[in-house]
């Protein structure tokens, strides 16, 4: 197959597939963002779709921050959270998407916005089984720890989630810069997580090195790694991904959106399956990276030059590497 061969749109969207890398707050469109403003008495970037969508693309991780926080602070109420929750599983379905796990900031809603997590995940939760009643979609929920906030306000957070852990909650993660990995221990944070039944993941090699997937598994115990590209940077790290079976979620419309690689040429995703490392792809961010799931296969058939096989190779990868029920993900195998 060329790497000019027309990407097959429908065959991609068709492919009964999971998402596991995409962020809940991140995924929040700009009809929405507009609509969360009015509701809440907030002025808005701009005043109208077009410019809301201008607004949310950047290209620095500042910046991202930067609107990613604004639209954070935009959702103040469960409903808040049950419509951005609804609103991405029905965009996902669209897709072919069978499963989603969002990544929820949790540390900024509890530490930062002093904010009641029970209230925030009843929301969420009642979006998660309106789409699933609905639509047949399948969620679970991965709140995430920022290392910014240090590793006692990580503990923190971590008390209401695991005061709180429902059916849908079905992992820890770690997500933000990893500067203070080496001066604070979040090793403990994730220990007390699997002593309350959860699973772990964690973003590494993003925008940082090798050493970051590593940590991430050495000291996280992270079962898969959102991101991972940096690992490519070491042969000893890129072993232990393959060996240890640690899937990379990664995004390269997220990567080339904030810089995390000059191009997209320069994206490592072919050399990643070319050493076996189980890859599956997700949208990060979709709106704030003027991407969404199915592009994300696009990116991917174009960078590794992949034909319809490599296409449901990266789809199947999602499946098994969910953390969904045995039974759920026995079943989209057999349709795949
Ligand atoms: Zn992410």
């Amino acid at each position: 197959m060329s790497e000019t061969a027309p990407f097959p749109a429908a065959f991609a969207r068709r492919l009964p597939k999971a998402e596991l890398h995409v962020h809940l707050e991140g995924s929040v469109g700009p009809a929405t963002l507009l609509a969360l403003a009015e509701k809440h008495g907030v002025v808005p970037p701009a005043y109208d779709e077009a410019g809301i969508v201008d607004w949310l693309r950047t290209d620095s991780f500042p910046g991202f921050l930067e609107r990613y926080f604004f639209i954070c602070r935009l959702l103040r109420d469960p409903d808040d959270f049950r419509r951005v929750a609804y609103d991405y599983l029905a965009s996902a379905h669209d897709q072919g998407a069978v499963h989603v796990e969002f990544h929820v900031s949790s540390s900024y809603h509890i530490v930062e916005q002093v904010a009641d997590w029970a209230s925030i995940l009843s929301g969420i939760v009642a979006g998660c089984d309106e789409a699933e009643n609905a639509l047949g979609v399948s969620s679970l929920l991965i709140p995430d720890l920022s290392p910014h906030l240090g590793a006692e306000a990580a503990h923190r957070a971590l008390d209401s989630v695991l005061t709180n852990i429902d059916n849908r909650t079905v992992a820890i993660g770690m997500g933000g810069p990893a500067d203070t990995w080496r001066i604070d221990d979040y090793g403990p944070c994730y220990d007390r997580a699997r002593a309350s039944g959860l699973r772990a993941v964690s973003h590494a090699g993003e925008h940082g090195p090798a050493w970051e997937v590593r940590h991430a598994i050495e000291v996280f115990g992270a079962e898969r790694i959102q991101h991972g590209i940096g690992a490519m940077q070491d042969p000893e790290v890129v072993k232990m991904l393959v060996d240890e079976g640690i899937a990379c979620d990664v995004c390269p419309g997220s990567n080339v959106a904030l810089g995390a690689v000059s191009s997209m040429a320069e994206h490592p995703l072919a050399a990643m399956l070319d050493a076996g490392i189980t890859v599956t792809l997700g949208s990060d961010d979709p709106p704030l990276m003027a991407t969404n799931l199915l592009a994300e296969y696009e990116h991917a058939w174009n960078l590794a030059s992949l034909d319809e096989d490599g296409l449901r190779q990266l789809a199947h990868n999602s499946l098994v590497e969910s953390f969904a029920p045995v039974e759920l993900v026995e079943a989209w195998l057999s349709d795949d």
